[in-house]
Formats: C-alpha cells, structure tokens, sequence
C-alpha cells in the first residue's frame, strides 16, 4: 500500500512538473526580454537581418524597369526612420504625449539597409509614396525629418485625419492603397515593418522589416 501511494505520488508530481514546464513554454521575463531585445539591435543582428532582407528585394527589381504609374509604398516608423533610441530611452513602452514630443524634434534617423532600398528604387524612377499612421498634426515634423534623414524625393506623404484615428492600422493602410490604385498607381511594392502595413489589398511585393519592439494592427 505504501509503495502504491509512492508510485501515486511520483506520478502526480511528475505530471505536475510537466504541465508548469508546458505552460511556461516559450515565456521569459518580462526584463530578460527586454535585455535580448537590447542585444539584438546593438549586436548588429538586427542590420544583418535588415540587410538581408533588402539585398533579396533588390536581386528582385535589378531587372524591372517601372513604366509611368508604378509605385513603391514605404510605411514609416521602424520602415525608413528609426525610433530606437527613443522606446529604448522610454523602457520600450508608449506614452502619447512624449511620442508627439519625440515625433517634433525630428531627430529620427534613417535605417541605413531601408535606405539603401528607397535609393535602388528612386534611381529605377519609381513614384515613392509614405503611408503613415502618424497623424495630420505630425505631418510638418514628419515630412521635415524624411527630407533630414535623406528621403528627399519621394511623391506624397500620407497621414491620419481625424475622420481615421480610430481605424486600424490595418483598415487604415488597406483604404490608403486602395485609393491611390483608384487614382491610377499601380503598387508594386510594399515596404513595412509590421504586417498590418502588408495585408489587404493593392500591396504588391511585400517587404517584411523587422521589428522586436513592438506589434501594431
Ligand atoms: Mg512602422
């Protein structure tokens, strides 16, 4: 009987080491995550991962040669403009108000490997068009630091209005495209660091940035 309630209690206590083992699958401290997050961008993994992503994109259009309408759509945020330093200064989290301030000192700089991609594609002579979820109060700032970062030729800068703060980026970037089909672009490609700047209609090629600070839909 003993040895029978041994046996029950080896199981019991197996089974239970094994659920917290399967529960925890996969999760990590919220801070240990955040010091990985840290290593990937200054390890010089996160270029590498950029870098290698363009190239691909780039061995794809070597050839293309765009005719009148075609176009090329650039998201902005973690696309062509970093703002590491400014989720790292903030512990990665998001407060609006310091956003709007970071937003109007225009000190984002440019993702050198996205760069790179902006240039092969305006020396092709595609139209090259922001769609933003930035709102129309940001557009002077936003529009000042592309030209600063050196995005100094591009079609139009889209941005949020009222009437579109409350889509989602999705939604929102989805009737963006759309609309400039409608006006008679043709989107070849389609350059974001979040899926939501990708799926829906009217994207083309889909160039997938990468992006461990955050996730927008
Ligand atoms: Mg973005």
């Amino acid at each position: 009987m003993k040895n029978k309630l041994k046996t029950i209690n080896i199981v019991l206590l197996l089974t239970a080491v094994f659920i917290f083992a399967a529960c925890s699958a996969g999760l990590e401290n919220l801070s240990t995550a955040k010091e990985n997050v840290v290593k990937y961008y200054k390890s010089g993994q996160y270029d590498k991962d950029v870098n290698s992503v363009v190239d691909k994109t780039i061995n794809k259009f070597e050839n293309f040669s765009p005719v009148k309408n075609d176009a090329v759509v650039f998201d902005v945020d973690e696309t062509v403009l970093s703002n590491y330093k400014f989720e790292k200064e903030l512990d990665f989290g998001y407060y609006s108000g310091l956003w709007d301030k970071w937003v109007k000192e225009e000190k984002a700089q440019p993702i050198e490997g996205v760069k790179k991609l902006y240039d092969f594609f305006v020396s092709k002579n595609f139209n090259v068009i922001f769609i933003t979820g930035r709102n129309d109060n940001q557009y002077n700032s936003t529009y000042k630091n592309l030209l600063s970062a050196g995005y100094t030729k591009f079609d139009t800068l889209i941005v949020r209005h009222p009437d579109e703060y409350n889509l989602t980026a999705l939604e929102f970037k989805s009737e963006k495209r759309t609309a400039l089909t409608k006006k008679g672009y043709q989107i070849i490609c389609d350059v974001g660091d979040q899926y939501s700047d990708l799926d829906g209609p009217d994207h083309g090629y889909q160039v997938k940035i990468p992006n461990y600070m955050y996730i927008l839909k």
